[in-house]
Formats: structure tokens, C-alpha cells, sequence
């Protein structure tokens, strides 16, 4: 009997609690770890399909709708910028000039690097034109104008000869580089939060909205559906009304039409403005983390207002409409809101502009 009973206990040891509890833990790691194994790459691949096409702005740190992804926006920044600079005209062969803008730019295309996402291939190109302008295209490819680079000047040496306070007295310390690095900040901040393409994604969603209003109407005012709905008094409203548009080919072109075309185009003007505030502010940002002095972005604000961009400052009322119109804030307004940028910068960290040490 004492036999039988040890060697049963050999066969099957004791039951003991602590050892059921170690099976179940090991059975349970082990069904984790299947369900992890098959779950985990499903979620990580939704994860990452929300992260592109909810993505994060890498300048403004928001999420935001990003259907165009990042390759199709350099291809098409890649494939417009050859045509866009010979439109302004011939590259620049001022080596001065190209010496200038190119050390300036360097040093701003380090901080751009910065931003999440932005994997772009900056350039810059010094066009030989009589029109004072800077732009910046899909994916980081940027442009300034000879001409705008000698309106600096000439800002910089009027500033520097001012003796009856025209300019603030901060602004004595302003270099040419401050002046080109804020208008190319502004620029870079311009591409890297993918204002070309937002501006792109609205028209695509706006010709969407459109296209479904207009299949909407022709379901609604198809004979079938009149039969099926005539009972319900709204329909019989909207019928009634789809029916008048479709009669009247006067309502469609004389008031439809030009209506939605003008709505149209005061929602990408707007948007235009919006974009036009955010390059600013965050331009501005990025220039002093770049070692250039921050009052450099009301300066060039100052020389487009002195370019006779603006109404004069009275005529308030009159410059809220044509700010509405204008795809661009005034240059009075930018100026402005360029000095409240600089002032927030100085009052964070006493200062306008950092210390440069190479
Ligand atoms: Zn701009």
C-alpha cells in the first residue's frame, strides 16, 4: 500500500494551488501573445493609415486632414518649379547676391529640419526680375526675386540714415540678412505646413461638395421620386423650388452660378489670408531659432507698405473690404501682427534676437 501510494504521488503530484495559478498565467501570456500577434499589426496599420491621412502638422503641431501625401506634393512642387521661375525670368547670376541669399537660406533650412514630416529637399533659386516677390512651392522649392533683394538694401540704408524716428530705433540693428531670412521663413513655413496642398485638397473638396449637390438635385427632381415623395410637404418645397432652378436658365447663369463662383473664390481667398498669418507668426518663429533678429519680418512688412501696398491707415473701413478681396492681409495689418510677434518673443526671452555663435 505504501508503494502504490508513492508511486501515484510520482505519477501525479499533489494539486497545489500555486502551481494551477502559474498554468493559467502561462496559458493566459500565451493567448496574449496570439491575440497580440494578430491584432497588433491590424491596429498598427490603422494607426498608421489615421497618422497620414489625420496628420499632425509638423509646423503647427494640429492635426488636419492631409489627403495629398507628401511624395505627390514634391512631385508636383518638383514638376511646377522650372516653369514658375522662368515666368518671373532668367536665374540670377549675381554672385553676390547668390552668395547672400544662399548663406541665409542654409541656415534656415536647419531649423526646417525640425519640423515632423518635413523631408523635403529645400532649394532656392535667385531670379533676375524687376517684380519685387518671393514664393514658395509644394515640397520645399522656394524663389526670391533680385528685385525684392534691392528694396532691402534700400530699406536697410534708410534705416541706417533715419535721424527723425521714421523707423522704430530697434530696427537700427536689422541687417540685409534678417530681411531676406524673414521674407525666406516665411516661405519655408509656407512648404513645410503644406499650404499649397491644403489649398489644392479644399478646391478637390469643394468640386466634391458640388458634384454631389448637383446629383442630389437631379435625384430629387427625377419624375420617379416626385411620384414616391409628392405626400411629404418638404419635398413638395424642394421640388417645387429644383424644378423652378431647372425651368429658369436666368437663375442658373445670372444668380446661381456667378454666386457659388464668387463664394468659391472668397473661401480660397480667405484661406489664402490664413495661410498668409501662420507663414508670418510661425516664419517669425523660425527666424530666431535660426540667430536672425525678429523685427526683420516688420521691416519687410514696412517696405511693402512703402511699395504702396496698403490704403492709407484712416480708411479702416474701406481697408477691411479690400483685405476681404485680397489674397494677401495688408501690409499694414501684416506689420502689426509682425510686431506683436517679435514683442511676444522679446517678452519669453529678453531679447530679439539669439546670440550667434558659429
Ligand atoms: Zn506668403
Amino acid at each position: 500500500m505504501n508503494s502504490l501510494s508513492s508511486i501515484n504521488n510520482a505519477a501525479f503530484p499533489a494539486f497545489r494551488s500555486e502551481n494551477f495559478y502559474a498554468i493559467c498565467c502561462h496559458k493566459l501570456q500565451a493567448l496574449q501573445n496570439l491575440i497580440g500577434s494578430i491584432v497588433q499589426p491590424i491596429f498598427d496599420q490603422f494607426y498608421l493609415l489615421y497618422d497620414s491621412i489625420y496628420a499632425k502638422n509638423g509646423v503647427t503641431g494640429k492635426r488636419e486632414f492631409w489627403l495629398i501625401p507628401n511624395w505627390l506634393e514634391t512631385l508636383i512642387g518638383n514638376l511646377s518649379y522650372p516653369f514658375v521661375c522662368y515666368a518671373y525670368g532668367p536665374q540670377s547670376i549675381d554672385q553676390e547676391k547668390i552668395a547672400l541669399v544662399t548663406k541665409v537660406f542654409s541656415r534656415l533650412v536647419t531649423v526646417a529640419r525640425k519640423y515632423q514630416g518635413s523631408n523635403f529637399e529645400y532649394e532656392i533659386r535667385i531670379i533676375e526680375s524687376n517684380v519685387p516677390n518671393a514664393f514658395a512651392l509644394p515640397g520645399g522649392k522656394i524663389g526670391i526675386t533680385t528685385a525684392l533683394i534691392e528694396r532691402f538694401e534700400t530699406m536697410i540704408k534708410n534705416i541706417q540714415a533715419d535721424n527723425k524716428g521714421t523707423y522704430p530705433k530697434e530696427w537700427k540693428k536689422l541687417k540685409i540678412e534678417d530681411l531676406i531670412a524673414a521674407t525666406l521663413g516665411h516661405e519655408i513655413i509656407h512648404a513645410a505646413a503644406g499650404h499649397g496642398r491644403r489649398s489644392i485638397e479644399s478646391l478637390l473638396f469643394i468640386h466634391i461638395c458640388i458634384l454631389i449637390i448637383q446629383i442630389l438635385c437631379s435625384f430629387l427632381s427625377s419624375n420617379d421620386r416626385n411620384e414616391r415623395s409628392s405626400k411629404h410637404p418638404l419635398f413638395k418645397i424642394i421640388h417645387f423650388l429644383i424644378s423652378q432652378i431647372q425651368k429658369s436658365n436666368a437663375i442658373q447663369h445670372m444668380i446661381l452660378k456667378p454666386l457659388s463662383e464668387g463664394l468659391l473664390d472668397l473661401y480660397m481667398l480667405m484661406n489664402s489670408r490664413k495661410n498668409e498669418y501662420e507663414a508670418d507668426y510661425y516664419g517669425i518663429h523660425h527666424i530666431y531659432e535660426a540667430y536672425f533678429h525678429v523685427l526683420g519680418g516688420s521691416a519687410i512688412a514696412q517696405v511693402f507698405v512703402e511699395m504702396g501696398f496698403d490704403f492709407h491707415r484712416s480708411l479702416s473701413f474701406l481697408n477691411y473690404f479690400k483685405e476681404l478681396f485680397s489674397t494677401h492681409p495688408l501690409p499694414r495689418n501684416r506689420l502689426q501682427k509682425n510686431n506683436e510677434t517679435a514683442k511676444e518673443i522679446f517678452e519669453k526671452n529678453g531679447h530679439y534676437q539669439k546670440s550667434y555663435q558659429k
